[in-house]
């Protein structure tokens, strides 16, 4: 089942007074239980997408055009306070940093059970209780103890799993994980992203994962959007994009994983572009290896080619 359908979505930020367009026609769906990835180098787009679907967009940017339906509803068209009940009790975010989410001055006790009432309309000893079996849920040891602890008596993969309990106390059916393994050390990744699949099993939780990391949305993701310059340049199913990938840009993040029979890491030639950057033609040209004459000036359409979608003009010389 559809739980959520991004369609068009065309965003803009204004800058000294100018608009650039951040967001070209991002259109993605997400099933109920299905973890989605969107992946690319940063500045991509990936977060400003996730931002518009929590409506936490910062105040220079806008949504000129596109909808983001939800449970029937457009979210675009919500209020404010339309909104603040949506988000946090149906869709939830997992931050990169924590810290930015929990209160340095309550302890994880008050915190979880705050959600339990504003949530679950759950007080005193049954917002304790359901606390406890949140934190019990999320695999941190001595649950009912370390209800008094402050943020900062926890380590960095201690906080993010008081997050993602926050997020099932919730009952949240969509949670969207931003880069929610990247301050942490490789260990404590592998572990974050095992609760989150555990998760998405038990709960029938839908994800949205944002990772700039390939590997890591290989190993967790079912379906994966690669974004390059505020355009989504491939979506298909994780093994697809990683076993038969289409998009050159696709193909070059592949070639950036480590090769245990290789030494050497492939690096991709160039910088990504700034939201500043417009393009007449095919925003990768500048790094692109299979680049033809007409990629300078003409912009791929976004066309579906077997079960993927793709946006490259190699495809649609070949399908024309
Ligand atoms: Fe490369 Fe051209 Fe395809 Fe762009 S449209 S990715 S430049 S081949």
């Amino acid at each position: 089942m559809c739980l959520l359908n991004v369609k068009n979505l065309n965003l803009v930020f204004k800058i000294d007074g100018k608009e650039y367009k951040a967001l070209h026609n991002v259109s993605f769906t997400l099933s109920e239980g299905e973890m989605l990835a969107l992946v690319g180098e940063s500045g991509c787009g990936k977060t400003m997408t996730a931002m518009s679907i929590l409506g936490l967009l910062p105040a220079n940017a806008g949504i000129i055009s596109g909808e983001i339906i939800y449970n029937k509803r457009n979210l675009l068209l919500l209020n404010e306070k339309e909104m603040r009940s949506i988000r946090g009790r149906e869709i939830a975010l997992v931050p990169q940093d924590p810290m930015t989410s929990l209160n340095p001055l309550y302890t994880i006790g008050s915190q979880i059970m705050e959600v339990m009432e504003l949530h679950r309309n759950l007080k005193g000893k049954e917002a304790q209780k359901a606390a406890i079996e949140v934190l019990e849920q999320v695999k941190i040891p001595n649950a009912k103890e370390r209800l008094k602890s402050y943020p900062h008596e926890f380590s960095g993969g201690m906080r993010q799993r008081v997050i993602i309990a926050m997020a099932i106390a919730c009952n949240a059916g969509i949670i969207i994980a931003d880069e929610p393994t990247t301050a942490l050390d490789v260990t404590v990744q592998a572990q974050i992203m095992e609760l989150l699949k555990e998760i998405q099993k038990e709960h029938k939780t839908s994800f949205i994962l944002i990772s700039h990391d390939f590997g890591l949305v290989y190993e967790a993701a079912d379906k994966a959007c690669v974004m390059y310059n505020g355009h989504i340049v491939e979506n298909s199913t994780s093994e697809e994009l990683f076993k038969n990938p289409k998009h050159p840009y696709t193909k070059a993040l592949i070639k950036t994983l480590p090769d245990f029979n290789s030494v050497k890491l492939e690096a991709i030639e160039g910088q990504p572009p700034s939201v500043k950057d417009i393009f007449t033609g095919c925003p990768f040209e500048s790094r692109c290896k299979y680049r033809m004459p007409e990629c300078a000036s003409v912009m791929p359409e976004y066309k579906k080619i077997n079960d993927s979608f793709v946006s490259c003009l190699l495809y649609e010389a070949r399908n024309s």
